[in-house]
């Protein structure tokens, strides 16, 4: 077995992190409870030759060498805030590879490790890069996170509209808690963070929840663990 090798430039790296398996609920941007939660800043890993940053560097395609030799690349190092670091390099790899998915979740990671960070305005401009690269989707679980990243932005109007747009597509009982909570936050202008838990009626309100009918989808079902 070989070890494993940065696909950027080919320098030796160690196994990517792997985090543990998340046992308290997520919040509503489905940012994963104790104990994966407090190892974000370990989910990007760094080449220490060429600075490439990915969750695995030595799954990056070599295409990925002009992106981290590029003049783009190298400033992030000074004018970004250290700790959303990995996260901006990865995000603007994800961003030049056309790969806009990883991008929205490398940049909502940013702005994660932003808000540990207590930085003042980083997690509000981050989260309004992301609400702008999910616009439109047609995703219920990127919709419902969308309008978490919209409301802890600040962005209250906009955050409203798009619950509005949510609520019109016809929502499922889990989907319209969540609508109706994030509304009453948006109302009383709170941009903090909070658990999908205390967002949802007890399970014994919900029979066909507790009894699987429509937890179909990964994001349900994934909420239902929570
Ligand atoms: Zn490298």
């Amino acid at each position: 077995m070989s070890e494993a090798v940065c696909g950027a430039c080919g320098a030796a790296v160690r196994a990517p992190f792997r985090a543990p398996q998340p046992e308290i609920a997520p919040d509503l941007d489905m940012r994963p409870g104790e104990p994966a939660r407090s190892t974000l800043r370990d989910w990007i890993q760094v080449c220490p030759k060429c600075g490439a940053a990915a969750p695995d560097v030595s799954a990056l395609p070599s295409t990925v060498r002009a992106v981290v030799e590029s003049e783009e690349y190298h400033m992030l190092s000074t004018s970004v805030l250290e700790e959303t670091l990995p996260f901006r390099r990865w995000a603007l790899i994800c961003e030049r590879t056309g790969d806009r998915a990883q991008q929205a979740e490398a940049l909502l990671q940013a702005a994660w490790a932003a808000d540990d960070a207590a930085a003042m305005t980083e997690p509000a401009r981050l989260r309004g890069e992301v609400a702008a690269l999910w616009d439109g989707t047609d995703d219920v679980e990127l919709g419902l996170r969308r309008l978490d990243v919209l409301r802890r932005a600040g962005h209250f109007e906009a955050a409203e509209a798009w619950a509005a747009v949510l609520a019109e597509r016809g929502a499922d009982d889990l989907a319209r808690s969540l609508i109706a909570f994030q509304r009453a936050r948006i109302a009383s202008r709170d941009i903090g963070r909070h658990l999908i838990s205390s967002a949802l009626p007890p399970p014994s309100s919900m029979p066909h929840v507790s009894h699987g009918k429509r937890a179909t989808t990964g994001f349900w079902s994934r909420l239902l663990r929570g």
